[in-house]
């Protein structure tokens, strides 16, 4: 991934994965009012996006996030209402997803040109939405070598603090190398993305396919984080282009 910087005012950067189509993980520039993106005011930052990136004629298809394992097919632009996926095969569509520590994932299928933006944080990566957004599309006859999948800046295994009992449990499902104890530490720290690259291969990947930021959002101070700022965090946009 390499960083790009955006047209025009407000200094817009994003990290971007060597793709056909256009696609980036957005650092921090605006505060959303009320922590996150909503309605118009989500729909104005894509908006925003397009204008930096230099993308005109687009509809962005957006989600209200709540950490499920729900995903919808946008055929257009708007709100699609409460999920954590989202994909689209149509021309012209752009999607976006908002997170401040959990992982921002986009994914391609090169073959029947399709994208898709999936929102997870541990709740989502344990519920397996990424799993199920890869067996929607190979059930409608993706090929394994067309994907690929690019994992955004996320809160890193420097800073993501979790109890002993979920440690355990993320150890015991993708092995010890998810979890670190820094020594004089009380709790343990969990590599999320981690966790979801590993998934990502045991389901038949190739580590070449899956591509991760390693860009930790409490350390850098370019990103929102919801652990460093608390409640009151912004977001940042993640988003992708069915622009093939
Ligand atoms: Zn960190």
């Amino acid at each position: 991934m390499k960083w790009v910087r955006g047209e025009g005012p407000g200094g817009l950067e994003w990290l971007c994965p060597d793709w056909p189509v256009p696609a980036g993980f957005c650092t921090a520039w605006a505060q959303p009012e009320g922590a996150h993106w909503e309605g118009e005011a989500m729909q104005r930052a894509c908006e925003g996006v397009a204008i930096a990136a230099g993308l005109g004629g687009l509809e962005w298809a957006t989600l209200r996030q709540i950490h499920s394992t729900e995903i919808k097919e946008a055929k257009g632009g708007g709100c699609l209402g409460e999920a954590d996926g989202l994909w689209t095969g149509q021309p012209g569509v752009a999607l976006a997803i908002q997170t401040a520590d959990c992982v921002p994932l986009l994914l391609m299928d090169k073959g029947l040109r399709r994208v898709a933006a999936v929102h997870a944080g541990w709740r989502g990566v344990w519920g397996g939405i990424v799993q199920l957004q890869l067996q929607l599309w190979l059930r409608g006859g993706t090929q394994p070598k067309d994907i690929e999948i690019a994992l955004g800046p996320s809160i890193g295994p420097c800073c993501y603090e979790v109890d002993e009992e979920m440690g355990r449990r993320f150890a015991q499902r993708w092995g010890e190398g998810v979890i670190s104890k820094p020594r004089g530490m009380p709790k343990p720290r969990l590599h999320l993305a981690e966790a979801l690259r590993l998934e990502l291969l045991s389901l038949g990947l190739a580590s070449s396919q899956v591509e991760a930021a390693g860009v930790c959002t409490f350390c850098d101070r370019r990103f929102h984080s919801y652990r460093r700022e608390g409640g009151r965090a912004g977001r940042q946009l993640s988003w992708v282009v069915c622009r093939f």
